[in-house]
């Protein structure tokens, strides 16, 4: 009998996943498969892991999860090692696969591995997706090659006639009509980031419903400390554990049960954002890791071994750089406000390529996002699709506006114990 696969890449949820329900109309018997490509593990062409345990834990969780799910549907999970064109052949082979479902991915070597896949199964079904925007590309008011120079523009465009689609039911409502109960959306917050869907969930729940710390967000998200002063929802957006849509929708539904304001809108201002980043790579592909990014502005190239590792290890002196890259290195996780600043700091303070920053953010980012962390890259450097010279924070500033007690600095930077907010900040660098 001939079976059809699902291939789970940066997708790991059955809800709201086209794939899947395609596959299950199918009518005949479904499997699921997971390639662990070595490619996404090696170092980079600057010598450091690709991918920290941060960010393999958190694919871990969420691979135990989404087993859970899909053996609740009657779908097994096979995890497979090796690169995805030779695994999936032997896989297809065995399993009798006729027809192949999966999410695209617009990261170059994912794209690599999708064409080998197609290459390697040519009497195969594929059919690939488009699952991780908040507005699908085909639903746009304009075509892909007149996407809007800047953000702004793009916003408004789209703002006025904002088409989300309904999310996707989740598979288990075709398996086991009762499954999907309550209980999935009132768990306790997760400690940290824990992956999976069930854990995104929580978080959803938790930021809405559970505290209502939504209703608040557009002036908390600044925050460089507290749990809620942001929805933490990035490595589930990253790792597919929730897709935009669901959170859309969930939002909408708190809006209509409470209410809605400001703060409300901005979550979904923010996933604009994200959107228009994945449009930008859409877009221009793999121009997006070039040092003259998409304006051919040329920039500073320069390599400093001693200096990046200054940056990279949180002793420039500057303290909120510090405390950002210190607590990046010990957590996997950095707010926006210092992310802005930590990459402002590379570039434009210490004049080193911007690609040796985002190349250390994507090693240890637990959320990284290709499009959203080489996109904000861009932005900050200055050569991105925008026509202003770049950002640069004067991170002095920028720490007494934003940690003006210096909590934030004394909780990473154990140098700075017993020195006050303005004495961290006011230009008594310690060394
Ligand atoms: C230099 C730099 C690198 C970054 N790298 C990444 C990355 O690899 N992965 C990533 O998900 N985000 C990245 N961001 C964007 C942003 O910092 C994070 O999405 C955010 O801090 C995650 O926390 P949160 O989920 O609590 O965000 P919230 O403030 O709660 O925002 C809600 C969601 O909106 C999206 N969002 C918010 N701000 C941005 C933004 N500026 N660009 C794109 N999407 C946004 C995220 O999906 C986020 O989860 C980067 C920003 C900078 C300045």
């Amino acid at each position: 009998m001939s079976t059809t696969v699902v291939w789970f890449r940066t997708d790991l949820r059955t809800s709201d996943h086209e794939p899947l329900l395609k596959a299950v109309s199918t009518r005949q018997p479904v499997r699921a498969v997971y390639c662990h490509e070595p490619r996404f593990q090696q170092k980079n062409e600057y010598g450091f892991p690709k991918q920290r345990s941060f960010r393999a834990e958190f694919i871990r969780e969420s691979l135990d999860d989404l087993k859970s799910q899909l053996q609740e549907a009657g779908i097994p999970l096979d995890e497979l090692h090796g690169e995805s064109g030779v695994e999936l052949k032997n896989y297809a082979k065995l399993h009798h696969v006729n027809k192949l479902y999966f999410h695209d991915s617009v990261g170059t070597e994912e794209r690599e591995s999708e064409q080998q896949v197609r290459a390697a199964l040519p009497d195969v079904e594929i059919e690939s997706f488009i699952g991780d925007h908040l507005i699908h590309p085909d639903d746009l008011p304009f075509a892909l090659e007149e996407l809007p120079k800047t953000f702004t523009p793009f916003r408004k465009m789209v703002e006025n006639q904002l088409q989300v689609h309904p999310a996707y039911p989740p598979i288990a409502h075709f398996t086991k009509p009762d499954h999907h109960s309550k209980e999935n959306w009132v768990q306790p917050p997760p400690d940290g980031f824990k992956g999976g869907t069930k854990a995104g969930l929580a978080r959803l729940h938790d930021f809405t419903f559970g505290t209502r710390a939504i209703d608040t967000y557009k002036e908390t998200r600044n925050g460089l400390m507290a749990w809620n002063d942001s929805t933490k929802l990035s490595p589930y957006l990253a790792l597919g554990c929730l897709s935009p849509r669901m959170i859309y929708w969930h939002i909408k539904r708190y809006e209509r049960e409470y209410s809605a304001n400001q703060s409300t809108y901005w979550v979904v201002f923010e996933l604009l954002w994200r959107d228009y980043f994945k449009l930008v790579h859409r877009k221009f592909k793999e121009k997006i890791f070039s040092s003259r990014g998409l304006n051919g502005r040329r920039i500073s190239t320069r390599r400093d071994p001693l200096d990046f590792a200054k940056w990279a290890e949180g002793r420039t002196g500057a303290p909120l750089v510090d405390a950002a890259m210190r607590e990046l290195k010990a957590t996997g996780f950095m707010s926006n406000r210092c992310r802005q600043n930590a990459a402002s700091y590379l570039v434009h303070d210490l004049n080193l390529d911007w690609r040796l920053g985002a190349a250390w953010f994507e090693s240890w980012l637990v959320d990284y996002d290709t499009a959203s962390n080489y996109g904000n890259w861009m932005y900050v450097a200055g050569v991105g699709n925008d026509p202003r010279v770049g950002r640069k924070f004067n991170v002095t500033k920028q720490g007494l506006d934003y940690d003006g007690k210096g909590d934030y600095a004394r909780l990473w930077i154990p140098e700075l114990a017993d020195k006050a907010g303005d004495e961290i900040y006011n230009g008594a660098l310690y060394s």
